[in-house]
């Protein structure tokens, strides 16, 4: 039996688009017998109190989860040895660019816009010495391809560019890609459902879990819920944190009702849904969010427009 998993940054309390990400996670887990884990990506944009906010915000709408939560702020040293196994193959080399850098150095011929243009990828160790002297190193790797092709149960068959992506960042902190790929293998996590803004990192971890030989995930990249003007939700749209909308009167069971009804799901319970869940029958666009519609929309009629 594999797994699937929810992994929030504790950067605040979840919002809508979260929740129903978070929901739809454990639709495909559950629908397919797998365990469904939480882990927690604390390596950065903490902020204090908002992993148990999370977690309780999280039981609260009725999604079980199983084994122990991951912390990974708790697992430096396992990223670190997975770097050293990269190193031994040397697939690993430091860089010293900074942002700046790499904006004025522009794309290398045929490689993807954006993409690291591989400045400090065959210095000298002189070379190597000197930049030193300036500036720490992050760790990159020396990635053999350019381009990567993954499964995705909605986009069906994406490839993406994959560049010689940071590892190690420089101030020593294990970068997101390098977190996600360790950790979903430690866990034994073999289907990653998350926001379709990531999609375009799948082809990036993909690459790396086969370089450590690690099997890879199934993935679900799910889209996002925005506001009227096509922009993340976010503070400025109103209330659509679950603490928000609860100070107005609803209950997480009513946010789980407007979750499910925005996929298409029977909204009486999570199990009612589960029962009836089809990937293939899911809304592919994103969600537009009107917070004060949907706070208005489940008040009881005597309390609306007080
Ligand atoms: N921690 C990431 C986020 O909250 C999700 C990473 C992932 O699912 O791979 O956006």
């Amino acid at each position: 039996m594999g797994a699937g998993r929810f992994a929030p940054s504790p950067s605040g309390p979840l919002h809508l688009g979260n929740l129903r990400t978070a929901i739809l996670a454990w639709l495909f887990a559950r629908s397919t017998d797998r365990d469904f884990l939480l882990r927690i990506e604390d390596l950065d944009r903490v902020r204090s109190g908002a992993e148990t906010t999370q977690i309780n915000e999280l039981a609260s709408l009725g999604l079980d989860f199983d084994g122990e939560m991951l912390r990974q702020s708790d697992r430096l040293p396992v990223y670190l040895e997975a770097v050293e196994r990269l190193k031994d193959r040397g697939l690993v080399y430091e860089c010293f660019c900074s942002r700046k850098d790499i904006a004025e150095a522009g794309s290398a011929p045929h490689a993807a816009p954006g993409a690291y243009p591989g400045t400090c990828r065959e210095l000298s160790p002189s070379e190597r010495e000197a930049k030193a002297k300036n500036r720490p190193a992050a760790l990159r790797l020396r990635s053999q391809v350019n381009e990567f092709s993954v499964h995705d149960e909605l986009f069906g068959d994406y490839t993406g560019a994959v560049d010689d992506f940071v590892l190690i960042r420089n101030d020593g902190a294990p970068a997101y890609n390098l977190a996600v790929v360790v950790d979903d293998a430690f866990s034994g996590i073999d289907q990653v459902v998350r926001g379709d803004d990531l999609l375009s990192s799948a082809p990036r971890q993909a690459y790396l879990a086969t370089l450590l030989d690690y099997e890879v995930p199934v993935y679900a990249h799910v889209p996002l819920a925005l506001n009227s003007k096509g922009q993340r939700l976010a503070k400025r749209d109103g209330a659509v944190t679950l603490e928000e909308i609860t100070e107005q009167g609803l209950l997480p069971a009513n946010v789980v009702t407007i979750l499910l009804e925005s996929l298409g799901l029977p909204s009486t319970s999570l199990q009612a849904a589960l029962q009836a869940f089809d990937p293939a029958a899911l809304p592919r666009e994103p969600w537009i969010v009107d917070p004060e519609n949907i706070v208005q929309q489940l008040m009881p009629p005597a309390s609306r427009n007080r």
